[in-house]
């Protein structure tokens, strides 16, 4: 049964739902074992320009893992990890860690939201695609991704082609960019997500397409399953298609964390 490592919840203002009502969609499919990632705060921006509808505040941390550890002590029958979602912003490596530090995550989720600024993940930024080139854009994108994951900040890398969102493919073959990620995720010793959100958009997709995923396989990354859960009704979402992408991919194992250890469980 495969743990769904990534769900989001009210507290990061563009997701609905309480945490009990997370826990209770995952008991009722049989899940065995949750993380709660919501969106760290946008740390990087001073506090008066992070959009309370993107992240959480800073101040929430502190309910946040209050909560997660409450209802581990009242669902014994369920592991629930305690996680976050973290933007990978280049240049602000030693204020995240500083932030991170003081919590006692079991897995930090490492994300590339932002282009220099631009959330091109975002359907409101939507009309800045067509006003550049799109091999320009995957270029970029992966190359951020692959200094997250040398980061040393994370332990999964989410959604890792969330670029490929909206459906805009870039005109080249990807698959050096894949083969060079997958790589550089081995070396920086990060997992890969199967995030399985990339099917609730025009990228019809999960992320990451099966060449990148085979190349992470070939590579010996771990891999974990995150349905990026923005309301209770997304738990455990797509995950037959998530295992089945794994399997032909060449996975037999996917991993789960605890205290930042990797832990790997068959299929
Ligand atoms: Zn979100
Ligand atoms: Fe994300
Ligand atoms: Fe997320
Ligand atoms: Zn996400």
């Amino acid at each position: 049964m495969l743990p769904d490592y990534h769900m989001h919840t009210w507290r990061c203002g563009h997701a609905i739902g309480e945490m009990e009502e997370y826990v209770r969609a995952a008991r009722f499919l049989g899940l065995e074992e949750i993380g709660f990632t919501d969106h760290f705060s946008m740390y990087w921006l001073p506090e008066a320009q992070r959009d309370r509808t993107l992240a959480m505040a800073e101040d929430e941390m502190v309910t946040y893992i209050r909560e997660v550890k409450s209802l581990r002590e009242k669902t014994p029958d369920l592991v629930i990890r305690l996680g976050i979602e973290a933007d990978y912003i280049a240049g602000k490596e030693k204020d995240l860690r500083d932030l991170l530090l003081p919590f006692e995550f079991d897995y930090i989720i490492g994300s590339v939201h932002y282009l220099n600024g631009w959330a091109f993940d975002d359907p409101a930024q939507l009309d800045e695609y067509p006003k550049r080139d799109i091999d320009e854009i995957y270029r970029e994108y992966f190359h951020l991704l692959q200094d997250a994951a040398r980061s040393g900040l994370f332990d999964i890398m989410a959604h890792p082609d969330l670029v490929k969102k909206f459906g805009y493919r870039c005109k080249t073959d990807p698959r050096p960019w894949y083969e060079e990620t997958a790589r550089t995720f081995s070396q920086g010793g990060v997992c890969v997500e199967v995030n399985t959100a990339g099917l609730r958009w025009p990228a019809n997709e999960i992320y990451p397409s099966l060449d990148f995923l085979k190349a992470c396989c070939k590579y010996n990354v771990p891999a974990t399953m995150g349905s990026d859960a923005h309301s209770p009704e997304q738990v455990g979402y797509g995950r037959n298609k998530a295992c089945a992408l794994l399997v032909e991919a060449g996975y037999r194992e996917v991993a789960t964390f605890q205290n930042r250890k990797c832990t790997l469980v068959p299929l």
